[in-house]
């Protein structure tokens, strides 16, 4: 049994939704192309699983946030494929891919063959497990990754509306989460084991501006330390979360946000990997040039900073899949992928982009007491990194492109003085 594409994207979310997209653009022909994915709809916007999803009154449910709505373009629903010829392979996990042969043996058994291959599986959670811990199959226990967590979650929610959640993990989904417990009246502990909450783009100064918000809301943070145990009751669901420095924290109900893997076993031994995910040049193609990765399984090469990165944010998923498929259709006039990393969060009223790379030195400018603010880093003399917090538009356009542009620092004290209008002014 098999079928046979001259395109076949391999996953079914955020990137796979703006490839798409951006074949219909460039003239894919019915029957031409085809995306197989585990999910059992058709690609949407991940982020709004964390946010709108979340919301205790008129939360958002598709059809409403398929792609490509978050980028301000169409919406792509099962009808719309459908009337482009698309064939939407949804419900169904590859097992295993051969490249030498072009072709992709799903779980059902069918092979779908390619002469050109998306790789566009994201990754997913890392479990508990993976640390030591046992438990996390509990059923009040919730990673959010998909539409199936998101779900579990909202159902977590009501079932125990005021009693106590645990949030474990102070990144992106950790805060996220935590934001939508508190608006659903859940009580909310997070523990993480850094010394702030987004360790990994927050300065100290930025974070205690998001922890005292965070406080004012009535979270508490347990911080420098991890779980070590879950403690079940007789009907098998936690009913108290274990540190390491051994206090207990009763919950009703935990979500867990320790980060995630790119979904690369498939390709393994097949395709050169770096840094976790599948390495592609400026075209997005990968070792084998039949094949291309985008999205947060690709490693590519930000031409800004001259070094192969992965990056697991949305804008990343949506640009290199529209380059990947330009790459592919026109592959003439296609010049190499130069991306500005950037990425964005929304919490309760509070909402902060950041562009480019937070290394070197940190100067923080703006009101920390009030609601504007942000900082800049500056590296190797240039200014490398930006970051505001409740910007209006042209005040972020301004940070994109003064970031950009990577403009010389020889004065700091001067960049410093003049904060955000250093921005506008270019
Ligand atoms: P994904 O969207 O994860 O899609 C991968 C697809 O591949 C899935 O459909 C999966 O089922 C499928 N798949 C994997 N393996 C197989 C297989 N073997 N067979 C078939 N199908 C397979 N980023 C931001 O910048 N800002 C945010 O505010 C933000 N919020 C987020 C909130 C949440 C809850 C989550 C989970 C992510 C958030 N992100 C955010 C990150 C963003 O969603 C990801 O960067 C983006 O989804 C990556 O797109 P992708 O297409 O590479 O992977």
């Amino acid at each position: 049994m098999g079928r046979a594409f001259v395109y076949v994207i391999l996953g079914g979310g955020v990137a796979a939704g703006y490839a798409a997209l951006e074949f219909t653009k460039r003239g894919v022909s019915h029957g031409e192309l085809c995306i197989i994915s585990e999910e059992p709809v058709a690609p949407y916007e991940r982020p709004a699983l964390s946010k709108g999803f979340l919301l205790p009154e008129d939360p958002s449910r598709l059809p409403s946030f398929h792609t490509c709505v978050g980028a301000n373009e169409e919406r792509l629903t099962p009808k719309w494929y459908k009337e482009q010829g698309i064939e939407l392979v949804l419900g169904t996990q590859v097992k295993s891919a051969d490249f030498r042969r072009k072709t992709l043996l799903t779980a059902a058994g069918e092979t779908i063959s390619y002469k050109i291959l998306i790789i566009a599986t994201g990754a997913r959670a890392l479990k508990l497990e993976e640390f030591g811990v046992k438990g996390s199959d509990a059923e009040n226990v919730c990673y959010l990754r998909d539409m199936g967590d998101a779900n579990t979650l909202v159902d977590l929610m009501k079932s125990f509306p005021g009693g106590n959640a645990v949030v474990i993990g102070g990144g992106y989904i950790g805060m996220e989460c935590a934001a939508s417990l508190v608006i659903n009246k859940i009580n909310v502990t997070m523990v993480f084991p850094e010394e702030h909450c987004m360790a990994r783009l927050f300065t100290p100064k930025i974070a205690s501006y998001y922890e005292d918000y965070y406080k004012s809301k009535g979270v508490r943070f347990i911080k420098g330390t991890v779980l070590s145990s879950f403690e079940i009751d007789s009907d098998g669901k936690v009913a108290a979360v274990i540190l390491k420095d051994g206090s207990r924290l009763p919950s009703d109900m935990v979500v867990v946000g320790i980060g995630i893997r790119p979904n690369t076993s498939l390709f393994e031994g097949q395709l050169t990997l770096e840094k976790g995910g599948i390495k592609v040049n400026g075209k997005m193609q990968s070792s084998n040039s039949s094949v291309y990765a985008v999205g947060d399984v690709a490693a590519f090469p930000v031409k800004l900073f001259g070094e192969i990165r992965r990056l697991e944010h949305v804008d990343s998923a949506r640009k290199s899949a529209r380059h990947a498929v330009a790459a592919i259709m026109e592959p003439n006039k296609m010049s190499e992928f130069d991306y500005l990393p950037f990425f964005y969060s929304r919490v309760f009223a509070l909402s902060w982009q950041f562009y480019g790379d937070n290394a070197g030195e940190v100067i923080h400018f703006g009101d920390f007491s009030g609601s504007t603010f942000g900082a800049y880093w500056v590296n190797k003399g240039h200014l490398v990194g930006s970051f505001l917090e409740g910007g209006t538009k042209d005040e972020y356009e301004a940070i994109a492109k003064v970031t950009r542009l990577k403009p010389a620092i020889e004065n700091i004290g001067e960049l410093e003085r003049q904060g955000l209008g250093f921005a506008l002014a270019i």
